[in-house]
């Protein structure tokens, strides 16, 4: 299984092999960097590619054959789209995920509120939402958890347990972060890039051309396009036969401490 442990390994015996053909018979010099070129995109792939397992497990999809799939929105709670995705949730009676970024909810605390009272899953995106934050320790990385965790408990009393990484990239340090948090990493399978200026049209079909059982769709609700978007998607998807259920709930997860 492609991970970083067993990549940590592979690599080191085929670094000793080398450094033993290089004494024995001596071996080109460019060799070492190759080696380090390679070590460096397997180790790439793991850190950007949510769905790859390769430092700790995220889940990404549920395994299912039924036709049902989960909607998730990052980066809020935002005073100029959230209430209007809650206000369209609620027309079409389905329930989301909304990851939500700490520091977005001083001031916004009503529309957390909203969005877990009118029964929606409430996650944790990191309180800061750093730039850098994929170069945080593992420390500084809980503690930013941590401080998500304690503006929701003190909006709405909940402690999130499901936690979906800034910019989907996980490393070292935020596997030790999830772990000793006692989180549960949650990625998705359908990303909508929504955040980047797209075609209503194309980004609409882009996202039913990718429909089937157990996917997760991210979007952002921070996103202009997404609302243009969202009513003709659920109802689309909803015409296609299938159900939107919640995302804990698809997967079977605990939500809350
Ligand atoms: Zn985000």
């Amino acid at each position: 299984m492609l991970n970083f442990r067993n990549t940590n390994i592979f690599f080191l015996l085929l670094l000793l092999f080398t450094v033993g053909v290089h004494l024995q018979k001596g071996v080109p010099v460019f060799v070492y960097p190759i080696l380090l070129v390679a070590y460096s995109l397997v180790v790439f792939y793991g850190c950007y590619f949510i769905d790859s397992n390769f430092f700790l497990p995220v889940v990404c999809a549920a395994n299912t054959t039924h036709k049902k799939i989960a909607l998730s929105f990052d980066d809020g709670p935002a005073e100029l789209y959230t209430p209007e995705t809650l206000r369209i949730l609620q027309d079409q009676d389905i329930k989301a995920a909304f990851f939500c970024i700490g520091n977005r909810i001083p001031g916004n605390e009503q529309i957390l509120t909203r969005i877990h009272s009118e029964g929606h899953l409430v996650g944790n995106h990191s309180h800061s939402h750093h730039f850098w934050f994929d170069l945080f320790s593992a420390e500084k990385m809980q503690q930013d958890l941590a401080r998500m965790d304690k503006a929701t408990m003190s909006a709405i009393q909940v402690k999130p347990l499901l936690f979906r990484p800034p910019y989907g990239v996980t490393n070292p340090n935020l596997a030790r972060a999830i772990k000793r948090g006692g989180y549960t990493p949650v990625g998705w399978s359908v990303r909508s890039l929504d955040t980047v200026k797209q075609d209503p049209g194309k980004l609409l079909s882009k996202m039913q051309a990718q429909l089937k059982p157990g996917a997760i769709y991210l979007f952002h609700d921070t996103s202009k396009v997404m609302l243009e978007i969202l009513p003709q998607f659920i109802s689309a998807v909803k015409a296609a036969g299938y159900e939107i259920v919640r995302l804990d709930k698809m997967l079977n997860l605990k939500p809350y401490a």
